[in-house]
């Protein structure tokens, strides 16, 4: 199991690589799986802003042309050089609910070290799923 410093050196690391030349706001993300292994994902901007992907939709998305399965993710991580310890944006918070427990894990970090954690239903309670359009 992953210490708490060991994933925000993963998550560092990972922010290391977002391609932010417009923001210049640089993202790290890991999803976690409930086998400890993890994907990595950094935020990608396009001069097309509207087609930019944060970090945590590039780690889930990625994870998943990994061959590996979402639903397993049993943690986010997520850290920004930011005042205090990063958020998701909404549509990253609706694409964890598509594949992510309600009670998963979002561990959201600054690059300071500051940290706070959530479950997954305390940041997107009552959202959309596939359940709502009667699948379920
Ligand atoms: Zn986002």
């Amino acid at each position: 199991m992953l210490s708490n410093e060991e994933k925000l050196n993963i998550a560092l690391k990972a922010r290391l690589n977002a391609y932010a030349p417009y923001s210049k706001f640089k993202v790290g993300a890991v999803v976690i799986f409930d086998d400890d292994s993890y994907v990595v994902g950094c935020n990608t901007e396009c001069a097309s802003f509207g087609i930019t992907q944060c970090a945590e939709r590039n780690a889930i998305y990625g994870s998943i042309c990994l061959g590996k399965d979402p639903r397993k993710i049993k943690e986010l991580v997520c850290v920004a050089d930011t005042p205090k310890p990063t958020s998701p944006c909404g549509a990253c918070r609706q694409v964890m609910a598509e594949f992510m427990s309600k009670d998963s894990l979002i561990t959201l970090f600054n690059i300071k070290g500051d940290m706070v954690q959530y479950k997954l239903e305390e940041l997107i309670p009552y959202c959309f799923v596939d359940s709502d359009m009667g699948n379920n």
